[in-house]
């Protein structure tokens, strides 16, 4: 398979068991304690100053330390925070002063050059922050100790070409950044992998609205793999689950260029098991045809800082915002019917909002014309007779 994709293999990294490395990394090391952040709070400070300080001398130490001091005369002010929703962690460029600094000089340069130049790493995503004084109870994850892993999921792809270069790099849109522990499976980090295909419900309901929400896909098609390194890793938590694995292992047979590859249960897999390479594409499949490229992209002990409860995880971190489908009616509201087939209408599929669905469509609950109806797909678990 390296020969097949040896392109990726420039931007990844060498082979890492994940458990052996951070096994080694804590013998080097001997104690975390000092690498691992302890909580900004004023009693861990004094143990690791080794001071005992009373609260006034501590305030003033810390008043006299405050960063607010860090100023020069003729320094650019500072910036306030403007961060908008959708560009978090990255700061809207001010009017600059007129200093005669370097960094104020190509600043400005690069606000003449319009938005198409000023790009940051961040901007199209969205960073979730999760409260954590919500999270009581017993600590079941140990800073220090326990692994973190983060890991890219992408909207599925379709690989039309040979050229494999061209046609993915325009299509691949990254969905989510998911951080999972090691001691948690390929199984959980499935789960928490969001595709409107699981969302799907492929039942015509024009004749019955009512009933048009019935069980989704993934509640149906429950079977899926991982690709990973050279082994399928199946997911056989549901006896009636299909080996999607077999027929391509078939398949690879008759080409010796190609395997040889093993099949494991991805809910017997412990993420920090695996043996795998950072920033190398693996592939995850789900409804029969449905492909993501997945990469793993980071790992560390867990701090102080992070949420110390196994049930937080997996965690979705960062995600892409996509766009709504909107009704092509009335253009204001998000679609939620599709019809197909419809003959007073141009587009197929055509996309309604509920209210131009219905009023377009029915008179008095009587259907209009020959058309299918379809429910949008959407996550639909809170919604369930509101339509
Ligand atoms: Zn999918
Ligand atoms: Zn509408």
């Amino acid at each position: 398979m390296d020969d097949v994709y040896k392109l990726y293999n420039s931007n990844s990294s060498p082979k890492v068991q994940l458990k052996e490395y951070f096994d080694e990394y804590l013998n080097v090391i001997g104690s975390t304690e000092n690498v691992i952040p302890l909580k900004q709070n004023n009693s861990n400070l004094m143990t690791l100053m080794g001071v005992q300080l009373a609260d006034e001398e501590m305030s003033m130490l810390a008043s006299y330390c405050s960063i607010d001091n860090l100023t020069v005369e003729g320094e650019m002010p500072k910036f306030n925070d403007n961060r908008k929703l959708r560009k978090k962690e990255t700061f809207d460029p001010q009017e600059p002063p007129d200093i005669n600094l370097q960094t104020i000089q190509n600043l400005k340069k690069r606000l003449k050059q319009g938005n198409k130049q000023s790009f940051y790493k961040y901007q199209s995503e969205i960073f979730i922050h999760y409260d954590k004084d919500k999270e009581k109870g017993h600590r079941t994850v140990i800073p220090g100790q326990d692994i973190l892993v983060f890991v890219r999921t992408y909207h599925p792809f379709a690989q039309r070409t040979k050229n494999l270069t061209k046609q993915c790099a325009s299509t691949l849109r990254l969905n989510s950044i998911i951080a999972v522990l090691g001691s948690q499976t390929l199984a959980d980090l499935r789960d928490k992998i969001s595709c409107v295909s699981d969302y799907t419900i492929s039942k015509e309901c024009s004749e019955d609205l009512k009933n048009a929400i019935g069980p989704m896909a993934k509640d149906v098609y429950k079977s899926g793999f991982f690709f990973i390194e050279d082994t399928f890793y199946n997911d056989t938590r549901c006896p009636e689950n299909i080996d999607y694995s077999k027929v391509i292992i078939e398949w690879t047979q008759r080409r010796p260029s190609l395997g040889p590859f093993k099949t494991a249960k991805m809910e017997e897999c412990r993420i920090d098991s695996l043996l795998l390479r950072f920033g190398f594409p693996w592939v995850y499949k789900h409804q029969g045809g449905c492909e993501h490229l997945i990469v793993f992209s980071d790992a560390r002990l867990i701090n102080n800082d992070d949420s110390l409860h196994e049930f937080a995880y997996p965690q979705i971190v960062r995600l892409r915002p996509l766009s709504s489908k909107y009704c092509m009616i009335c253009g204001a509201f998000i679609a939620q019917w599709i019809t197909l087939d419809h003959e007073r209408i141009p587009h197929n599929p055509c996309y309604f909002c509920n209210h131009c669905f219905k009023s377009y469509n029915y008179i008095n609950g009587k259907k209009v014309g020959d058309f299918n109806a379809f429910a949008y797909p959407r996550n639909i678990e809170h919604t369930k007779g509101e339509i």
